[in-house]
Protein backbone atom coordinates (compact mmCIF):
# COMPACT_ATOMS: atom_id res chain seq x y z
CA UNK A 1 0.00 0.00 0.00
CA UNK A 2 1.73 3.45 -0.83
CA UNK A 3 1.74 6.62 1.13
CA UNK A 4 0.71 8.53 -1.40
CA UNK A 5 -1.79 6.40 -3.01
CA UNK A 6 -3.98 9.80 -3.03
CA UNK A 7 -1.89 11.14 -5.39
CA UNK A 8 -2.19 7.72 -7.74
CA UNK A 9 -4.03 7.27 -11.03
CA UNK A 10 -7.75 6.85 -10.54
CA UNK A 11 -10.27 6.51 -13.66
CA UNK A 12 -11.84 9.92 -12.57
CA UNK A 13 -8.51 11.92 -11.77
CA UNK A 14 -7.83 10.53 -15.10
CA UNK A 15 -10.85 11.77 -16.63
CA UNK A 16 -10.72 14.85 -15.13
CA UNK A 17 -7.14 15.18 -16.56
CA UNK A 18 -8.75 14.32 -19.71
CA UNK A 19 -11.36 17.28 -19.83
CA UNK A 20 -8.71 19.66 -18.25
CA UNK A 21 -6.20 19.06 -20.85
CA UNK A 22 -8.73 19.20 -23.63
CA UNK A 23 -10.40 22.47 -22.31
CA UNK A 24 -13.81 21.41 -21.42
CA UNK A 25 -13.17 22.90 -18.10
CA UNK A 26 -10.51 25.55 -17.01
CA UNK A 27 -10.41 24.69 -13.34
CA UNK A 28 -11.93 21.95 -11.08
CA UNK A 29 -15.36 22.41 -9.22
CA UNK A 30 -16.82 18.89 -7.02
CA UNK A 31 -19.10 18.80 -4.42
CA UNK A 32 -20.14 16.87 -1.65
CA UNK A 33 -23.72 16.61 -1.81
CA UNK A 34 -25.09 15.54 1.60
CA UNK A 35 -29.08 15.08 2.36
CA UNK A 36 -29.91 16.50 5.90
CA UNK A 37 -31.42 13.11 7.14
CA UNK A 38 -29.25 11.65 9.14
CA UNK A 39 -25.46 11.39 10.60
CA UNK A 40 -22.76 10.70 8.26
CA UNK A 41 -21.53 7.65 7.81
CA UNK A 42 -18.16 5.38 6.93
CA UNK A 43 -19.75 5.83 3.13
CA UNK A 44 -19.89 9.44 3.12
CA UNK A 45 -16.24 9.36 4.23
CA UNK A 46 -14.90 7.68 0.97
CA UNK A 47 -17.45 10.27 -0.95
CA UNK A 48 -16.12 13.19 0.71
CA UNK A 49 -12.09 11.98 0.45
CA UNK A 50 -12.75 11.92 -2.97
CA UNK A 51 -14.65 15.12 -3.71
CA UNK A 52 -12.13 17.11 -1.25
CA UNK A 53 -9.34 15.40 -2.54
CA UNK A 54 -9.99 15.89 -6.72
CA UNK A 55 -10.06 19.27 -5.71
CA UNK A 56 -6.94 19.94 -3.95
CA UNK A 57 -4.97 17.40 -6.17
CA UNK A 58 -6.09 19.55 -9.16
CA UNK A 59 -5.94 23.23 -7.03
CA UNK A 60 -10.06 23.24 -7.20
CA UNK A 61 -12.64 24.36 -5.17
CA UNK A 62 -14.91 21.39 -3.20
CA UNK A 63 -18.29 22.62 -2.15
CA UNK A 64 -20.45 21.66 0.88
CA UNK A 65 -24.11 21.67 -0.53
CA UNK A 66 -27.01 20.10 1.26
CA UNK A 67 -29.42 18.64 -0.83
CA UNK A 68 -32.45 19.38 0.74
CA UNK A 69 -35.67 19.13 -1.05
CA UNK A 70 -37.62 16.44 1.59
CA UNK A 71 -38.38 18.51 4.11
CA UNK A 72 -40.39 15.93 6.00
CA UNK A 73 -36.98 13.86 6.42
CA UNK A 74 -34.50 16.57 7.62
CA UNK A 75 -33.42 18.42 10.41
CA UNK A 76 -31.53 21.57 11.41
CA UNK A 77 -29.38 18.82 14.07
CA UNK A 78 -27.96 16.63 10.92
CA UNK A 79 -26.66 19.85 8.84
CA UNK A 80 -24.86 20.61 12.38
CA UNK A 81 -23.98 17.30 12.73
CA UNK A 82 -22.33 17.20 9.09
CA UNK A 83 -20.73 20.46 9.26
CA UNK A 84 -18.77 19.31 12.13
CA UNK A 85 -18.24 15.80 10.11
CA UNK A 86 -16.56 17.41 7.29
CA UNK A 87 -14.17 19.66 9.54
CA UNK A 88 -13.41 17.03 11.95
CA UNK A 89 -11.97 14.84 9.12
CA UNK A 90 -9.96 18.22 7.80
CA UNK A 91 -11.47 19.21 4.96
CA UNK A 92 -12.93 22.95 4.26
CA UNK A 93 -15.68 23.53 1.77
CA UNK A 94 -15.23 26.27 -0.93
CA UNK A 95 -17.34 29.48 0.53
CA UNK A 96 -20.63 29.44 2.63
CA UNK A 97 -22.15 26.38 2.90
CA UNK A 98 -25.05 25.74 0.48
CA UNK A 99 -28.10 24.60 0.18
CA UNK A 100 -30.15 23.23 -2.84
CA UNK A 101 -33.06 25.31 -1.26
CA UNK A 102 -31.08 28.70 -2.35
CA UNK A 103 -31.98 27.96 -5.88
CA UNK A 104 -35.47 26.88 -5.26
CA UNK A 105 -36.61 30.26 -7.06
CA UNK A 106 -34.67 29.56 -10.29
CA UNK A 107 -35.65 25.66 -10.05
CA UNK A 108 -39.26 26.84 -10.56
CA UNK A 109 -38.35 29.58 -13.80
CA UNK A 110 -36.84 26.64 -15.29
CA UNK A 111 -39.77 24.67 -14.68
CA UNK A 112 -42.27 27.11 -16.27
CA UNK A 113 -39.52 27.58 -18.87
CA UNK A 114 -39.95 23.72 -19.60
CA UNK A 115 -43.94 23.98 -19.51
CA UNK A 116 -43.30 26.98 -22.05
CA UNK A 117 -41.52 24.71 -24.26
CA UNK A 118 -44.19 21.61 -24.07
CA UNK A 119 -41.41 20.22 -22.09
CA UNK A 120 -43.91 19.81 -19.10
CA UNK A 121 -47.15 19.04 -17.72
CA UNK A 122 -49.04 18.99 -14.77
CA UNK A 123 -50.06 15.63 -14.57
CA UNK A 124 -53.18 14.62 -12.27
CA UNK A 125 -52.36 10.90 -11.70
CA UNK A 126 -51.83 9.97 -8.67
CA UNK A 127 -48.34 7.72 -7.08
CA UNK A 128 -49.78 4.44 -7.86
CA UNK A 129 -51.70 5.31 -11.26
CA UNK A 130 -48.40 6.30 -11.84
CA UNK A 131 -46.50 3.48 -11.62
CA UNK A 132 -49.58 1.58 -13.35
CA UNK A 133 -48.77 3.97 -16.74
CA UNK A 134 -45.25 3.58 -16.34
CA UNK A 135 -44.74 -0.02 -17.74
CA UNK A 136 -41.88 -2.42 -17.00
CA UNK A 137 -38.51 -2.89 -18.19
CA UNK A 138 -39.76 -5.07 -21.00
CA UNK A 139 -43.09 -3.41 -21.34
CA UNK A 140 -43.80 0.76 -22.68
CA UNK A 141 -45.67 2.52 -20.81
CA UNK A 142 -48.57 4.54 -21.44
CA UNK A 143 -49.53 8.17 -21.68
CA UNK A 144 -51.10 10.27 -18.93
CA UNK A 145 -54.30 11.48 -20.14
CA UNK A 146 -53.36 14.82 -19.07
CA UNK A 147 -50.05 14.46 -21.15
CA UNK A 148 -51.38 16.82 -23.81
CA UNK A 149 -52.87 19.46 -21.71
CA UNK A 150 -51.76 23.19 -23.14
CA UNK A 151 -49.08 25.56 -22.12
CA UNK A 152 -51.66 28.03 -20.64
CA UNK A 153 -53.45 25.33 -18.49
CA UNK A 154 -50.06 24.03 -17.51
CA UNK A 155 -48.77 27.10 -16.19
CA UNK A 156 -51.95 28.39 -14.15
CA UNK A 157 -51.89 24.48 -12.69
CA UNK A 158 -48.18 24.65 -11.61
CA UNK A 159 -48.81 28.08 -10.62
CA UNK A 160 -51.70 26.77 -8.23
CA UNK A 161 -50.03 24.19 -6.95
CA UNK A 162 -47.56 26.68 -5.61
CA UNK A 163 -49.64 28.52 -4.05
CA UNK A 164 -51.33 25.55 -2.12
CA UNK A 165 -54.78 25.57 -3.31
CA UNK A 166 -54.40 21.44 -4.06
CA UNK A 167 -53.46 18.71 -1.73
CA UNK A 168 -50.57 16.62 -1.50
CA UNK A 169 -50.96 13.97 -4.39
CA UNK A 170 -53.43 15.81 -5.87
CA UNK A 171 -51.53 16.92 -9.03
CA UNK A 172 -47.32 17.17 -10.00
CA UNK A 173 -45.32 18.31 -12.51
CA UNK A 174 -43.80 16.07 -14.90
CA UNK A 175 -41.42 16.30 -17.62
CA UNK A 176 -42.71 15.34 -21.40
CA UNK A 177 -39.78 13.08 -22.43
CA UNK A 178 -40.42 9.75 -23.68
CA UNK A 179 -42.98 7.18 -22.05
CA UNK A 180 -41.32 4.45 -24.32
CA UNK A 181 -37.98 4.84 -23.62
CA UNK A 182 -36.01 1.72 -22.51
CA UNK A 183 -34.44 3.96 -20.04
CA UNK A 184 -37.15 4.41 -17.12
CA UNK A 185 -36.10 7.19 -15.78
CA UNK A 186 -37.05 9.43 -18.82
CA UNK A 187 -40.52 8.10 -18.84
CA UNK A 188 -41.69 11.72 -17.85
CA UNK A 189 -40.03 11.96 -14.61
CA UNK A 190 -41.53 13.62 -11.84
CA UNK A 191 -40.06 17.36 -11.43
CA UNK A 192 -42.55 18.75 -8.61
CA UNK A 193 -44.91 17.24 -5.82
CA UNK A 194 -47.41 19.12 -3.50
CA UNK A 195 -45.73 19.09 -0.23
CA UNK A 196 -47.59 20.75 2.86
CA UNK A 197 -44.65 20.54 5.32
CA UNK A 198 -42.40 23.41 6.55
CA UNK A 199 -38.77 23.22 5.13
CA UNK A 200 -35.80 24.00 7.62
CA UNK A 201 -34.35 26.13 5.09
CA UNK A 202 -37.40 27.81 3.64
CA UNK A 203 -40.25 27.54 6.33
CA UNK A 204 -43.49 28.21 4.76
CA UNK A 205 -42.57 29.61 1.50
CA UNK A 206 -42.96 26.62 -0.60
CA UNK A 207 -45.71 24.21 -1.29
CA UNK A 208 -44.16 22.06 -3.69
CA UNK A 209 -40.69 21.14 -3.62
CA UNK A 210 -38.85 19.90 -6.24
CA UNK A 211 -37.95 16.16 -7.01
CA UNK A 212 -33.80 15.18 -6.33
CA UNK A 213 -33.13 14.75 -10.36
CA UNK A 214 -34.96 17.95 -10.70
CA UNK A 215 -32.40 19.69 -8.34
CA UNK A 216 -29.21 17.93 -8.46
CA UNK A 217 -27.77 18.55 -12.01
CA UNK A 218 -28.87 22.23 -12.11
CA UNK A 219 -27.73 22.71 -8.51
CA UNK A 220 -24.25 21.66 -10.05
CA UNK A 221 -25.00 23.91 -13.16
CA UNK A 222 -25.60 26.95 -10.94
CA UNK A 223 -22.36 26.29 -8.58
CA UNK A 224 -20.11 26.04 -11.50
CA UNK A 225 -19.44 22.66 -10.70
CA UNK A 226 -17.22 20.88 -13.33
CA UNK A 227 -17.43 17.55 -12.46
CA UNK A 228 -20.30 15.96 -10.39
CA UNK A 229 -19.04 12.66 -8.83
CA UNK A 230 -21.60 10.29 -8.03
CA UNK A 231 -22.84 6.75 -6.80
CA UNK A 232 -23.45 3.66 -9.54
CA UNK A 233 -26.95 3.88 -8.76
CA UNK A 234 -27.32 7.40 -10.09
CA UNK A 235 -26.02 5.80 -13.78
CA UNK A 236 -29.03 5.09 -14.86
CA UNK A 237 -30.18 8.91 -14.17
CA UNK A 238 -27.22 10.18 -16.04
CA UNK A 239 -29.45 10.51 -19.27
CA UNK A 240 -31.69 12.76 -17.00
CA UNK A 241 -29.47 14.66 -15.37
CA UNK A 242 -27.49 15.61 -18.88
CA UNK A 243 -31.64 15.86 -20.90
CA UNK A 244 -32.08 18.94 -17.70
CA UNK A 245 -29.02 20.25 -18.56
CA UNK A 246 -29.65 20.22 -22.39
CA UNK A 247 -33.31 21.64 -22.51
CA UNK A 248 -32.46 24.24 -19.59
CA UNK A 249 -31.09 27.50 -20.44
CA UNK A 250 -27.80 26.72 -17.68
CA UNK A 251 -25.22 28.42 -17.05
CA UNK A 252 -22.53 25.66 -17.45
CA UNK A 253 -22.83 21.95 -18.30
CA UNK A 254 -21.27 20.07 -14.98
CA UNK A 255 -20.02 16.24 -16.19
CA UNK A 256 -21.39 13.02 -13.98
CA UNK A 257 -18.75 10.53 -12.90
CA UNK A 258 -20.22 7.55 -10.97
CA UNK A 259 -18.39 5.42 -8.89
CA UNK A 260 -18.58 2.07 -6.45
CA UNK A 261 -20.22 3.03 -3.48
CA UNK A 262 -18.15 1.17 -0.05
CA UNK A 263 -19.72 -1.41 1.23
CA UNK A 264 -17.87 -2.69 4.34
CA UNK A 265 -18.85 -6.49 5.97
CA UNK A 266 -20.56 -7.13 9.18
CA UNK A 267 -21.89 -3.22 8.40
CA UNK A 268 -24.65 -1.34 7.40
CA UNK A 269 -24.30 1.82 5.56
CA UNK A 270 -27.68 3.36 5.08
CA UNK A 271 -28.78 6.38 6.69
CA UNK A 272 -32.76 5.26 7.12
CA UNK A 273 -31.36 1.76 8.45
CA UNK A 274 -28.93 3.24 10.76
CA UNK A 275 -31.55 5.84 12.12
CA UNK A 276 -33.76 2.87 12.59
CA UNK A 277 -30.93 1.51 14.79
CA UNK A 278 -30.82 5.22 17.00
CA UNK A 279 -34.64 5.22 16.77
CA UNK A 280 -35.31 1.72 18.39
CA UNK A 281 -33.07 2.15 21.11
CA UNK A 282 -30.63 -0.31 19.71
CA UNK A 283 -27.80 1.97 20.15
CA UNK A 284 -27.03 5.10 22.35
CA UNK A 285 -27.63 7.45 19.83
CA UNK A 286 -25.98 8.17 16.38
CA UNK A 287 -22.73 8.38 18.11
CA UNK A 288 -23.18 5.35 19.59
CA UNK A 289 -18.75 3.76 19.36
CA UNK A 290 -20.47 0.78 17.56
CA UNK A 291 -22.08 2.71 14.60
CA UNK A 292 -20.16 3.03 11.08
CA UNK A 293 -21.03 6.96 11.45
CA UNK A 294 -18.35 9.74 11.35
CA UNK A 295 -19.61 10.49 14.63
CA UNK A 296 -19.65 7.00 16.32
CA UNK A 297 -15.88 6.34 14.83
CA UNK A 298 -14.72 9.68 16.20
CA UNK A 299 -16.27 9.00 19.59
CA UNK A 300 -14.51 5.23 19.38
CA UNK A 301 -11.27 6.85 19.12
CA UNK A 302 -10.54 6.69 15.25
CA UNK A 303 -8.75 9.72 13.87
CA UNK A 304 -9.64 12.00 11.13
CA UNK A 305 -6.05 10.52 9.53
CA UNK A 306 -6.89 7.23 10.14
CA UNK A 307 -10.36 7.28 8.21
CA UNK A 308 -8.64 9.02 5.57
CA UNK A 309 -5.93 6.56 5.01
CA UNK A 310 -8.36 3.89 4.95
CA UNK A 311 -9.97 6.20 2.26
CA UNK A 312 -6.81 5.91 0.50
CA UNK A 313 -6.53 2.14 0.74
CA UNK A 314 -9.35 0.75 -0.63
CA UNK A 315 -9.24 3.43 -3.71
CA UNK A 316 -11.93 4.11 -6.17
CA UNK A 317 -13.32 1.77 -8.65
CA UNK A 318 -16.49 1.22 -10.70
CA UNK A 319 -16.74 -2.04 -9.95
CA UNK A 320 -19.03 -3.03 -6.71
CA UNK A 321 -17.16 -4.56 -3.92
CA UNK A 322 -17.33 -5.00 -0.12
CA UNK A 323 -14.44 -4.03 2.22
CA UNK A 324 -13.34 -6.03 4.93
CA UNK A 325 -13.60 -4.21 7.99
CA UNK A 326 -10.56 -5.50 9.51
CA UNK A 327 -8.95 -3.05 6.93
CA UNK A 328 -10.02 -0.03 8.45
CA UNK A 329 -8.89 -1.97 11.99
CA UNK A 330 -5.66 -2.02 10.53
CA UNK A 331 -5.46 1.79 9.38
CA UNK A 332 -6.70 2.90 12.67
CA UNK A 333 -3.70 0.22 14.38
CA UNK A 334 -1.37 1.52 12.72
CA UNK A 335 -2.10 5.16 13.18
CA UNK A 336 -2.18 4.49 17.01
CA UNK A 337 0.91 2.32 17.25
CA UNK A 338 2.87 5.67 15.80
CA UNK A 339 1.26 8.12 17.70
CA UNK A 340 -1.30 6.83 20.85
CA UNK A 341 0.92 7.52 24.09
CA UNK A 342 1.35 4.58 26.50
CA UNK A 343 -0.24 3.45 29.86
CA UNK A 344 -1.19 -0.05 31.66
CA UNK A 345 -4.58 -0.53 32.69
CA UNK A 346 -5.86 -3.66 34.34
CA UNK A 347 -8.71 -5.07 32.88
CA UNK A 348 -10.01 -7.69 35.65
CA UNK A 349 -8.21 -6.60 38.60
CA UNK A 350 -6.62 -9.33 40.74
CA UNK A 351 -5.20 -8.63 43.70
CA UNK A 352 -1.71 -9.18 44.49
CA UNK A 353 0.15 -8.72 47.98
CA UNK A 354 4.14 -8.31 47.92
CA UNK A 355 4.79 -10.13 51.27
CA UNK A 356 8.39 -9.07 51.34
CA UNK A 357 8.07 -5.30 50.15
CA UNK A 358 6.89 -2.93 53.58
CA UNK A 359 3.48 -1.90 53.57
CA UNK A 360 5.04 2.17 53.49
CA UNK A 361 7.53 1.22 51.01
CA UNK A 362 7.21 2.76 47.39
CA UNK A 363 9.12 3.14 44.66
CA UNK A 364 8.68 5.21 41.38
CA UNK A 365 9.54 3.78 37.99
CA UNK A 366 9.93 6.65 35.40
CA UNK A 367 8.95 4.79 32.00
CA UNK A 368 9.00 6.60 28.61
CA UNK A 369 5.20 7.67 27.29
CA UNK A 370 5.66 5.98 24.10
CA UNK A 371 8.94 3.45 22.91
CA UNK A 372 9.73 5.35 20.30
CA UNK A 373 8.84 9.19 21.28
CA UNK A 374 10.84 11.12 23.28
CA UNK A 375 8.25 14.16 22.37
CA UNK A 376 6.00 11.96 24.52
CA UNK A 377 8.06 12.34 27.59
CA UNK A 378 7.83 9.99 30.81
CA UNK A 379 5.42 8.82 33.20
CA UNK A 380 5.68 7.78 36.67
CA UNK A 381 4.86 4.22 37.97
CA UNK A 382 4.67 3.86 41.40
CA UNK A 383 4.76 0.59 42.65
CA UNK A 384 3.45 -0.42 46.11
CA UNK A 385 3.12 -3.42 48.67
CA UNK A 386 -0.52 -4.28 47.40
CA UNK A 387 -1.41 -4.47 43.88
CA UNK A 388 -3.71 -5.48 41.06
CA UNK A 389 -2.61 -7.68 37.90
CA UNK A 390 -5.43 -8.83 35.38
CA UNK A 391 -7.41 -11.73 36.10
CA UNK A 392 -6.29 -13.35 32.59
CA UNK A 393 -2.49 -13.31 33.45
CA UNK A 394 -2.78 -15.90 36.21
CA UNK A 395 -3.91 -19.73 35.46
CA UNK A 396 -4.02 -22.26 38.96
CA UNK A 397 -3.60 -24.73 36.52
CA UNK A 398 -1.94 -23.59 33.45
CA UNK A 399 -1.14 -25.65 30.11
CA UNK A 400 2.15 -25.70 28.69
CA UNK A 401 3.86 -22.75 27.84
CA UNK A 402 1.34 -20.37 29.35
CA UNK A 403 4.40 -18.06 30.41
CA UNK A 404 2.25 -15.74 32.87
CA UNK A 405 1.82 -16.08 36.55
CA UNK A 406 0.86 -19.45 38.27
CA UNK A 407 1.40 -21.03 41.85
CA UNK A 408 4.75 -21.42 42.25
CA UNK A 409 5.87 -19.42 38.85
CA UNK A 410 7.48 -16.25 38.25
CA UNK A 411 6.51 -13.31 35.94
CA UNK A 412 8.00 -9.61 35.14
CA UNK A 413 5.95 -6.63 36.44
CA UNK A 414 6.40 -5.05 33.30
CA UNK A 415 9.11 -2.03 33.67
CA UNK A 416 9.73 -3.76 37.41
CA UNK A 417 10.91 -6.51 38.85
CA UNK A 418 10.12 -10.54 38.52
CA UNK A 419 8.16 -11.76 41.56
CA UNK A 420 6.72 -15.30 42.09
CA UNK A 421 3.41 -16.60 43.12
CA UNK A 422 4.05 -18.36 46.75
CA UNK A 423 0.50 -18.93 47.96
CA UNK A 424 -3.69 -18.29 46.28
CA UNK A 425 -6.01 -16.67 48.86
CA UNK A 426 -9.29 -18.05 47.65
CA UNK A 427 -13.31 -17.17 48.86
CA UNK A 428 -15.87 -19.24 50.28
CA UNK A 429 -16.97 -20.17 46.31
CA UNK A 430 -13.50 -21.40 45.55
CA UNK A 431 -12.65 -18.06 43.42
CA UNK A 432 -9.23 -16.47 43.78
CA UNK A 433 -9.48 -13.37 45.28
CA UNK A 434 -5.67 -13.28 46.04
CA UNK A 435 -2.05 -14.15 45.56
CA UNK A 436 0.64 -13.66 47.90
CA UNK A 437 3.84 -12.92 46.17
CA UNK A 438 7.73 -12.63 47.13
CA UNK A 439 9.51 -9.71 44.85
CA UNK A 440 13.31 -10.68 43.69
CA UNK A 441 15.00 -7.14 44.40
CA UNK A 442 17.69 -8.00 42.04
CA UNK A 443 15.93 -7.98 38.82
CA UNK A 444 15.27 -4.78 37.92
CA UNK A 445 16.38 -4.03 34.43
CA UNK A 446 18.43 -7.53 34.45
CA UNK A 447 17.76 -11.21 34.49
CA UNK A 448 17.64 -13.67 37.55
CA UNK A 449 20.71 -15.76 37.99
CA UNK A 450 20.43 -19.04 36.52
CA UNK A 451 16.72 -19.21 35.45
CA UNK A 452 14.80 -17.60 32.92
CA UNK A 453 11.69 -15.80 33.29
CA UNK A 454 9.87 -15.31 30.07
CA UNK A 455 6.39 -13.62 30.85
CA UNK A 456 5.91 -10.07 30.89
CA UNK A 457 2.74 -9.08 32.80
CA UNK A 458 0.82 -5.07 33.52
CA UNK A 459 0.07 -4.03 36.85
CA UNK A 460 -1.13 -1.16 38.84
CA UNK A 461 -0.94 -0.03 42.27
CA UNK A 462 -3.78 -0.14 44.62
CA UNK A 463 -2.99 2.65 46.01
CA UNK A 464 -2.63 5.17 42.95
CA UNK A 465 -4.56 3.22 40.75
CA UNK A 466 -7.50 4.95 38.82
CA UNK A 467 -10.87 3.21 38.77
CA UNK A 468 -11.99 3.76 35.06
CA UNK A 469 -14.92 1.98 33.33
CA UNK A 470 -13.41 -0.01 30.15
CA UNK A 471 -16.36 -0.52 27.19
CA UNK A 472 -15.43 -3.13 24.69
CA UNK A 473 -17.21 -3.23 21.76
CA UNK A 474 -17.32 -5.89 18.96
CA UNK A 475 -19.05 -5.67 15.42
CA UNK A 476 -22.90 -4.75 15.73
CA UNK A 477 -23.72 -7.57 13.45
CA UNK A 478 -23.10 -10.90 13.48
CA UNK A 479 -23.09 -11.77 10.03
CA UNK A 480 -20.84 -10.47 6.97
CA UNK A 481 -23.91 -9.10 4.97
CA UNK A 482 -26.43 -8.34 7.60
CA UNK A 483 -28.66 -6.17 4.80
CA UNK A 484 -28.05 -8.97 1.80
CA UNK A 485 -31.42 -11.09 2.09
CA UNK A 486 -34.70 -9.08 1.43
CA UNK A 487 -36.59 -11.50 3.53
CA UNK A 488 -34.63 -11.38 6.78
CA UNK A 489 -35.09 -7.96 8.44
CA UNK A 490 -31.44 -6.43 9.08
CA UNK A 491 -32.31 -6.51 12.97
CA UNK A 492 -32.34 -10.39 12.90
CA UNK A 493 -28.47 -10.15 12.55
CA UNK A 494 -28.02 -8.07 15.77
CA UNK A 495 -24.95 -9.35 17.83
CA UNK A 496 -26.28 -9.55 21.54
CA UNK A 497 -22.55 -9.09 22.79
CA UNK A 498 -21.88 -5.90 21.30
CA UNK A 499 -20.85 -4.31 24.17
CA UNK A 500 -18.95 -5.59 27.01
CA UNK A 501 -18.57 -3.34 29.95
CA UNK A 502 -15.22 -3.70 32.91
CA UNK A 503 -14.51 -2.09 35.70
CA UNK A 504 -10.66 -1.63 35.54
CA UNK A 505 -8.12 0.60 36.95
CA UNK A 506 -5.76 2.32 35.43
CA UNK A 507 -2.18 3.28 36.27
CA UNK A 508 -1.91 7.15 37.96
CA UNK A 509 -1.58 9.37 34.25
CA UNK A 510 -5.06 8.30 33.09
CA UNK A 511 -6.66 10.44 35.76
CA UNK A 512 -5.39 13.71 33.72
CA UNK A 513 -7.52 12.16 30.27
CA UNK A 514 -9.12 14.91 28.65
CA UNK A 515 -11.92 13.90 25.78
CA UNK A 516 -11.00 12.23 23.52
CA UNK A 517 -7.55 11.00 24.34
CA UNK A 518 -6.29 8.02 22.93
CA UNK A 519 -3.96 5.07 24.86
CA UNK A 520 -2.55 1.93 23.80
CA UNK A 521 -3.20 -0.09 26.86
CA UNK A 522 -0.13 -2.34 26.62
CA UNK A 523 -1.24 -5.95 25.72
CA UNK A 524 -4.83 -4.99 25.77
CA UNK A 525 -5.83 -2.71 22.96
CA UNK A 526 -6.23 1.29 21.69
CA UNK A 527 -8.92 2.98 24.09
CA UNK A 528 -9.94 6.41 24.02
CA UNK A 529 -11.70 8.85 26.63
CA UNK A 530 -15.01 9.09 25.93
CA UNK A 531 -15.60 12.54 25.47
CA UNK A 532 -19.64 12.44 27.26
CA UNK A 533 -18.45 10.39 30.14
CA UNK A 534 -16.16 13.08 31.29
CA UNK A 535 -18.86 16.08 30.94
CA UNK A 536 -20.66 13.64 33.52
CA UNK A 537 -17.25 13.72 35.36
CA UNK A 538 -16.58 10.04 34.80
CA UNK A 539 -13.63 8.34 33.05
CA UNK A 540 -14.66 6.01 30.66
CA UNK A 541 -12.64 4.50 27.90
CA UNK A 542 -13.92 2.94 24.87
CA UNK A 543 -11.94 0.64 23.01
CA UNK A 544 -10.97 1.31 19.38
CA UNK A 545 -9.49 -2.04 18.93
CA UNK A 546 -7.47 -4.92 20.22
CA UNK A 547 -4.29 -4.96 19.41
CA UNK A 548 -3.81 -8.19 17.48
CA UNK A 549 -4.01 -7.51 13.95
CA UNK A 550 -5.61 -10.24 11.58
CA UNK A 551 -5.56 -8.20 8.42
CA UNK A 552 -2.15 -7.51 8.05
CA UNK A 553 -0.95 -10.90 8.80
CA UNK A 554 -3.40 -12.70 6.31
CA UNK A 555 -2.35 -10.09 3.50
CA UNK A 556 1.69 -10.81 4.71
CA UNK A 557 0.66 -14.87 4.02
CA UNK A 558 -1.14 -14.07 0.33
P1 LIG B 1 -27.78 6.65 2.40
O1 LIG B 1 -28.27 5.55 1.53
O2 LIG B 1 -26.90 6.21 3.49
O3 LIG B 1 -28.85 7.57 2.85
P2 LIG B 1 -27.32 8.55 0.40
O4 LIG B 1 -26.64 8.36 -0.88
O5 LIG B 1 -28.79 8.64 0.30
O6 LIG B 1 -26.83 7.48 1.43
P3 LIG B 1 -26.60 11.26 0.62
O7 LIG B 1 -26.67 12.16 1.79
O8 LIG B 1 -27.48 11.52 -0.53
O9 LIG B 1 -26.84 9.80 1.18
O10 LIG B 1 -25.10 11.11 0.14
C1 LIG B 1 -24.22 12.17 -0.07
C2 LIG B 1 -23.13 11.69 -0.99
O11 LIG B 1 -22.44 10.59 -0.41
C3 LIG B 1 -23.70 11.23 -2.31
O12 LIG B 1 -22.89 11.76 -3.35
C4 LIG B 1 -23.59 9.75 -2.24
O13 LIG B 1 -23.41 9.18 -3.51
C5 LIG B 1 -22.37 9.53 -1.35
N1 LIG B 1 -22.44 8.25 -0.67
C6 LIG B 1 -23.45 7.79 0.10
N2 LIG B 1 -23.21 6.54 0.52
C7 LIG B 1 -21.99 6.19 0.02
C8 LIG B 1 -21.18 5.01 0.10
N3 LIG B 1 -21.55 3.94 0.78
N4 LIG B 1 -19.99 5.02 -0.55
C9 LIG B 1 -19.59 6.10 -1.23
N5 LIG B 1 -20.31 7.24 -1.35
C10 LIG B 1 -21.50 7.29 -0.73
MG1 LIG C 1 -29.04 10.19 -1.57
Amino acid sequence: MSQDSASAPNFIRNQIREDLDAGHSASVVTRFPPEPNGFLHIGHAKSICLNFGLAEQFGGACHLRFDDTNPEKEEQVYIDAIKQDIEWLGFDWAGEVRFASDYFDQLYAWAQHLVRNDKAYVDDLNAEQMREYRGTLTEAGRPSPCRDRSVEENLDLLERMRTGEFAEGEKSLRAKIDMAAPNINLRDPVLYRIRHATHHQTGDTWKIYPSYDFTHGQSDAIEGVTHSVCTLEFEDHRPLYEWFLANLPVPTTPRQIEFARLNLNYTVTSKRKLKLLVDQGVVDGWDDPRMPTIAGMRRRGYTPASLRKFCDMIGVARAASTVDIHMLYHAIRSDLEDNAPRAMCVMKPLKVVLTNWDAEREEVFEVPGHPARDDMGVRRLPLTRTLWIDQDDFMEHPPKKFFRLSPGGEVRLRNAYIIRCDEIVKDEAGNVVELQCSVDLDTLGKNPEGRKVKGVIHWVSEQYGVPVEVRNYDNLFQVEAPDKDRDVDFLEHLNADSLEVLNAIGEPALAEAGAEDRFQFERVGYFCADRHALEDGSLVFNRTVSLKDGWSKAQKKA
